[in-house]
C-alpha cells in the first residue's frame, strides 16, 4: 500500500548520509570522548567537529553549544537553569519572586517546565496571541518587571508554523536585561536563525526534527549567560551537562546541521509551493474549510486547516486508512481528547479545534505525495460530513 508521510513537524526519517557518518561511532570508533588514548581523542575530535556543524547553523561559536538528550531537556534546561540561578544569586534578604515570560502556544516541553516553576512560587506570564498565533512585542514589553529574570518565546510553531518576530523581542530583552531564550526546534533547518541578529541567550535544537536522530539534541547558551546545571556528574561538557557523550548522536546532528545549512534555501523554496498548493488545492475542494494561522509567517512546510462538520480524530484515522499520515494537535491525555492549546489561543472554538488537521511537509515530500493528499484529504471530509447530522442540517440551513 502506498504511504504519504505528511507529519515532518513530529519526526523525520534519519538522513541516509546522516547515519553512514554515525555508524562508526557506533562500533570501530566506540572510544569514550573523555578517555585520553588514541580512541578517546577520536571520539573527541567528532564531538568538536559536530559542536562546530551545529553552531555553524545558527551563527554560535562552538564552544557555545551543549548536546542535550533532545528538545525537551534543552527547554528545561534553560528555563530551570535560569531561574535557579536568579535564586542563588538573589541578595537572600530580597523576597522578589523571580518572574518568567512566555506565551501561550509554547510546545508542552516550555509550558510545563513553567507550570512546574509556578507551583515552586516563580511568577509566571503567558502572552496571549493573535488569531494567526503571533505574540505582540508590546504586550511583552507591558508584561516586564523588575523580578523578570527570562522571556522564553519559541521561535516557530509546531502546530501552525507561525515564526514569532524574534528580532523584535531580542531588542526588547536585550533593553530590559533580561535573558531571551527560544525553543527553535521548529525552525531550525527550515528557516534562517542568527542568534546574533536575534540577541539570544539560548536556543533549543532537536535532533530527530531536523533528519537527525530521537534523544539528541542541543542547547545554546551565549558565554556571558548564568546557567545553573541540571544534572549532576563528571566534568562533560564543563559541567552544565555531565553524562558521557552520545558520540554517535552527537555525530549525526552535527551531520544534519550541516546538510540543514546548505539545503535550507532550496528545501524552503520547493516546500513553501508545494505546500500552498496543499493548501490552495484543499480551499478549492473541501468546501468550508479554511487555513488556521494563514496571515502569519509562516515555516514553508506546514499546514493547518479547519474542515467544518469533522471530527479531527475520524478524519485522522480514516486518511492513515487510505495510506495518509498526518497530526491533530489535540493532547490525549488520560483518555480523554483536550483541543489543542494552539488553536484555542488563537480564538478556534473547541468544535473548530477539534476539526483541524495538521498537514507538515518534509525533505522526502514530492509532487506525487500531494496529488496524493488532494485526492484523499477531501474524500475523507466528504465522508465524514455525510455521516454528520448537525453538518448535514447546517449546510442544508446555508443554501
Ligand atoms: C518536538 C518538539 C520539542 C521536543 O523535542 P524532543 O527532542 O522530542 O524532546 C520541543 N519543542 C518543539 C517546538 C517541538 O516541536
Amino acid at each position: 500500500m502506498k504511504r504519504v508521510y505528511l507529519d515532518y513537524n513530529a519526526t523525520t526519517s534519519v538522513e541516509p548520509e546522516v547515519l553512514d557518518a554515525m555508524l562508526p561511532y557506533f562500533s570501530a570508533e566506540f572510544g569514550n570522548a573523555s578517555s585520553i588514548h588514541t580512541f578517546g581523542q577520536r571520539a573527541r575530535a567528532a564531538v568538536e567537529t559536530a559542536r562546530e556543524q551545529v553552531a555553524a547553523l545558527i551563527g554560535a561559536r562552538a564552544q557555545e553549544i551543549f548536546f542535550t538528550s533532545g528538545g525537551t531537556e534543552s527547554d528545561n534546561h534553560a528555563i530551570f537553569g535560569i531561574v535557579s540561578s536568579s535564586f542563588t544569586s538573589a541578595n537572600s534578604s530580597t523576597s522578589a519572586r523571580p518572574h518568567i515570560i512566555t506565551s501561550l502556544v509554547e510546545h508542552e516541553a516550555v509550558l510545563n517546565a513553567c507550570q512546574a516553576l509556578a507551583k515552586q512560587g516563580v511568577a509566571v506570564t503567558y502572552l496571549h496571541v493573535d488569531q494567526d498565533g503571533s505574540i505582540d512585542p508590546q504586550d511583552l514589553e507591558a508584561a516586564l518587571r523588575k523580578e523578570t529574570v527570562l522571556i522564553s518565546i519559541m521561535h516557530a510553531n509546531n502546530e501552525l508554523g507561525t515564526v514569532q518576530p524574534l528580532e523584535e523581542i531580542g531588542r526588547v530583552a536585550k533593553q530590559a536585561d533580561v535573558y531571551f531564550h527560544s525553543d527553535a526546534v521548529q525552525s531550525a533547518g527550515k528557516i534562517p536563525i542568527d542568534v546574533n541578529q536575534f540577541q539570544l541567550d539560548l536556543l533549543s535544537l532537536s535532533g530527530h526534527k531536523l533528519y537527525a536522530p530521537k534523544g539528541i539534541g542541543a542547547l545554546y547558551v551565549r558565554g556571558s549567560t548564568r546557567l545553573k546545571q541540571l544534572l549532576y556528574g563528571g566534568h562533560h561538557q564543563r559541567g552544565v551537562r555531565p553524562g558521557t557523550e552520545n558520540v554517535a548522536g552527537i555525530v549525526g546532528l552535527g551531520k544534519a546541521a550541516e546538510i540543514a545549512r546548505h539545503s535550507l534555501a532550496n528545501d524552503a523554496k520547493r516546500l513553501s509551493a508545494l505546500r500552498d498548493q496543499l493548501e490552495h488545492g484543499l480551499l478549492n475542494r473541501v468546501p468550508h474549510s479554511r487555513i488556521n494561522g494563514a496571515r502569519a509567517v509562516r515555516t514553508p512546510n506546514t499546514a493547518n486547516l479547519v474542515f467544518p462538520g469533522v471530527e479531527g480524530e475520524a478524519l485522522l484515522i480514516a486518511l492513515d486508512l487510505k495510506g495518509l499520515a498526518c497530526s491533530t494537535g489535540a493532547a490525549c491525555s488520560s483518555g480523554a481528547v483536550e483541543p489543542s492549546h494552539v488553536l484555542t489561543a488563537i480564538g478556534l472554538p473547541t468544535e473548530e479545534a477539534r476539526a483541524s488537521l495538521r498537514f507538515s511537509l518534509g525533505r522526502h515530500t514530492t509532487q506525487a505525495d500531494i496529488d496524493f493528499a488532494l485526492q484523499v484529504i477531501p474524500a475523507g471530509v466528504e465522508q465524514l460530513r455525510q455521516l454528520s447530522p448537525t453538518y448535514q442540517k447546517e449546510a442544508a440551513a446555508k443554501t
